[in-house]
């Protein structure tokens, strides 16, 4: 009964830090009208680099080379300092953290302060609290680090089960992402927990779109397991998925109400993609990402007095640096995912294949421009190793020389280098259009912006927690 006691222990807990807060005012003092609509768009992992690759797939997929992407052409452009309590280089549960409750933490803390005991409440959870209806919406699965931040408090990101528990008891309207991990624990199913609690489980588009506004909607598309319970890679999007933008417009319908709402929405597999370096399949995410901040740009002209949007980052993913001009036909020129190639890799080592039938595959994926000897030497010893590796394993961290020769040089075709497999702390860009926009100018640390959008929309300063020990 471990965790139900928890979720008794943090709703105890909750009301208590609320009572012991300090008010101190975070913002300056510059009068705004109250942001009664809010949508907050995170794309994990999206530096600089991550949208200029995609703003340049965007030329190539629209054979403009005037094309822009809308989140570069907001009105308002910042930068946020990322790091976390304890790293230089934070994880997505970190800085979610940050970017949710407006406090730093540890890497691998989500909604608690580096003590990992003392919960503190979300900008959802506070405009909740406020009257606004909230929606919670990812690509990736909807117990993942990110917007685990902005419902959950667990001192590990990989405690699945306890933070879905917490999403089938949080009370907000709409929750909308690829799936859970932490679906079921010794025959207790969150599902069903989230059912009780007065939740509609949706599986399709059509489900969703038949579901009336009022109505609280957990939708997932649970269809196809082989997307980790992840929405599917946008470059081998079928018109069929459901996607990111898609669920955006659902969200306004079921949620706008007299009191205005709180949409948080979550470009996850742009993380995904830094980190496997697969560029092509970057490209396409980040695109994705900028259609479905086009669907809250449309809400915003209807409603431009009282409508906030910002787009910005946990952190950047890959280290990624410009080496020569982009390539945006080669970049728009993708048809398969990343993932898809290894799988198809994974059918060409069971079955023993060639070195040259294993070229031959990555040359339909990458398209790369004639080897070296050397980068030929490297790519035969790498699919050598590959044939002689059991159990088959795709690392990362590690990957083997076959496959990062094929993801180097393509991310050199394109013009750009990664320079890690995992995240760097590069500054990340931060843009706003609509009330209060203007506060989100310059650098600032990663902790503001929920102090500000709690301001923004209760009209009240963000009254800072005294931290323990301090
Ligand atoms: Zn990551």
């Amino acid at each position: 009964m471990r965790y139900p006691h928890f979720t008794r222990r943090l709703l105890v807990v909750l009301p208590s830090v609320l009572m012991c807060l300090i008010a101190i005012n975070t913002a300056s003092a510059i009068e705004h009208a109250k942001a009664k609509h809010v949508f907050y768009f995170i794309g994990d992992g999206m530096g600089s680099l991550q949208r200029e690759v995609g703003e340049q797939c965007l030329k190539g997929i629209t054979q403009n080379p005037d094309a822009t992407l809308l989140m570069n052409q907001l009105p308002v452009q910042g930068f946020l300092q990322t790091r976390s309590a304890n790293k230089n280089i934070t994880d997505s549960a970190a800085a979610g953290t940050a970017l949710a409750t407006g406090y730093k933490t540890n890497n691998t803390v989500v909604g608690l302060l580096p003590d990992m005991k003392t919960p503190v409440p979300s900008i959802a959870e506070l405009a909740h609290q406020h009257g606004l209806k909230v929606g919670i919406l990812t690509s990736v699965t909807l117990d993942n680090a990110t917007p685990a931040c902005f419902f959950a408090h667990q001192a590990k990101r990989s405690h699945y089960y306890p933070i879905s528990v917490q999403l089938a008891n949080a009370p907000f309207a709409y929750f909308a992402g690829g799936g859970l991990q932490g679906l079921e624990h010794n025959g207790d199913n969150n599902l069903e927990l989230a059912k009780t609690n007065g939740f509609v489980i949706t599986q399709s588009r059509k489900q969703l779109a038949e579901q009336r506004p009022g109505t609280r909607v957990i939708a997932l598309n649970e269809s196809d397991k082989a997307q980790h319970a992840a929405l599917p890679w946008e470059v081998e999007r079928k018109d069929s998925d459901i996607s990111l933008a898609q669920f955006v417009e659902q969200g306004i319908r079921l949620l706008d109400n007299d009191k205005g709402f709180f949409m948080m929405i979550e470009g996850g597999k742009i993380d995904w993609a830094g980190h496997d370096n697969a560029i092509g399949t970057l490209a396409r995410e980040v695109v994705a990402l900028d259609e479905t901040l086009k669907v809250a740009m449309k809400f915003y002209k209807q409603h431009p007095n009282d409508t906030l949007i910002i787009i910005t980052a946990d952190h950047e993913t890959g280290g990624m640096q410009k080496i020569g001009k982009p390539d945006p036909q080669y970049l728009a020129n993708f048809t398969a995912s990343f993932e898809h190639f290894k799988f198809q890799l994974i059918e060409l080592i069971k079955n023993k294949a060639t070195y040259e039938q294993a070229f031959a595959l990555a040359q339909s994926q990458f398209r790369l421009d004639p080897l070296t000897e050397e980068q030929a030497l490297d790519m035969q010893k790498g699919w050598a190793l590959l044939l002689d590796s059991a159990p088959i394993k795709f690392n990362y961290k590690k990957y083997n020389p076959f496959i990062e020769n094929c993801l180097v040089l393509a991310a050199r075709k394109a013009g750009y280098q990664f320079t890690t497999h995992g995240h760097s702390n590069v500054d990340v860009p931060i843009s706003a259009i609509g009330v209060g926009s203007d506060w989100f100018k310059g650098t600032q640390d990663n902790t503001v912006v929920t102090r500000y959008l709690y301001q923004l929309i209760t009209g009240k300063p963000f009254s800072v927690l005294q931290e323990p020990g301090q």
